[in-house]
């Protein structure tokens, strides 16, 4: 796919990742519909993508609300006219161990609560965005693609039972969905980030950090644009589809 033109929706695109697919995917030409919780930082988003050359447009959603995608997606499409690309971005952590007990007695357990939140962002929103989107590009035709952002974390990391639950589903159902969607033109990939250069990674202790860089085969964290690639590389690359990027420095074991 060429993304001059085309209209390119990114959920938790105000910050992070999110922000910086925004200005990479501008700089193509691509035109940005970002969907987030926090109209300020949507703003500074918009703000830089009109910086690169591109327009963009921004929706408060909470991609876990049924009614509130449904509503979004249907007036994105509406507003640009057309809907080709959906990032599946946006994504919280909730961490703490499943169980933690000392001498034989359980003092902490993972709370119903925390493992909900996850998955009602993570794994829900990830399922209700792609549906509205794939509804808007089927019924306009378009030869859509949905990518999921999922993480090393999928393949199991202590402290995130909810976490790696959510994101080991987003990865197979980016395989599902390619093998359900390709009928109607729509490309569907996932990729799996390692520690990257973010909020999220700049709120863990310093200690804690060097010890993960320590261990990543290239001795340091990624940087937001060289996910941003990658997710250029699976709209642009036309024969991509139903696979995991895997991009952490190699990382994964
Ligand atoms: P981030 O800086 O925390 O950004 C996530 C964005 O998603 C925030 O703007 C957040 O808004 C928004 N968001 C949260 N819940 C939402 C909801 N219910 N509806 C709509 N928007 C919501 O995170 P990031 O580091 O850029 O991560 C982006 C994605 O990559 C996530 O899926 C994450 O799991 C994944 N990932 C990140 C790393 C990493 O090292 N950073 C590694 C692997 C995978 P508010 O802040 O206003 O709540």
């Amino acid at each position: 796919m060429d993304l001059q033109d085309k209209v390119v929706v990114i959920t938790g695109g105000g910050q992070g990742l999110g922000r910086q697919m925004a200005l990479r995917l501008a700089a193509k030409g691509a035109k940005l519909a970002l969907v987030d919780l926090n109209q300020e930082k949507l703003d500074e988003t918009a703000s830089l993508v009109k910086e690169a050359g591109s327009e963009a447009k921004t929706y408060i959603a909470n991609v876990a609300q049924e009614a509130e995608v449904e509503a979004t997606f249907n007036k994105i499409a509406t507003e640009f006219g057309r809907l080709d690309v959906l990032v599946n971005n946006a994504g919280i952590t909730r961490d703490g161990l499943f169980i933690k007990a000392k001498d034989g007695q359980v003092q902490q357990k993972m709370s119903l609560e925390q493992w909900q939140q996850v998955i009602d962002v993570n794994l829900t929103g990830v399922f209700l965005c792609a549906r509205e989107a794939a509804c808007q590009m089927i019924e306009r035709d378009i030869p859509g693609v949905i990518i999921n952002i999922s993480s090393i974390s999928r393949s199991g990391n202590l402290g995130q039972t909810n976490y790696t639950a959510a994101k080991a589903g987003v990865a197979n159902m980016a395989v599902t969905w390619a093998k359900e969607l390709s009928r109607y033109g729509i490309r569907v990939g996932a990729i799996a980030p390692g520690f990257i250069e973010t909020d999220m990674t700049a709120g863990m202790k310093p200690e804690a950090l060097e010890k993960v860089c320590s261990v990543i085969p290239m001795k340091r964290l990624g940087k937001p644009d060289e996910i941003a690639h990658s997710v250029e590389y699976i709209i642009e690359n036309d024969y991509f589809t139903g696979r995991v990027i895997e991009c952490d420095g190699g990382l994964r074991i």
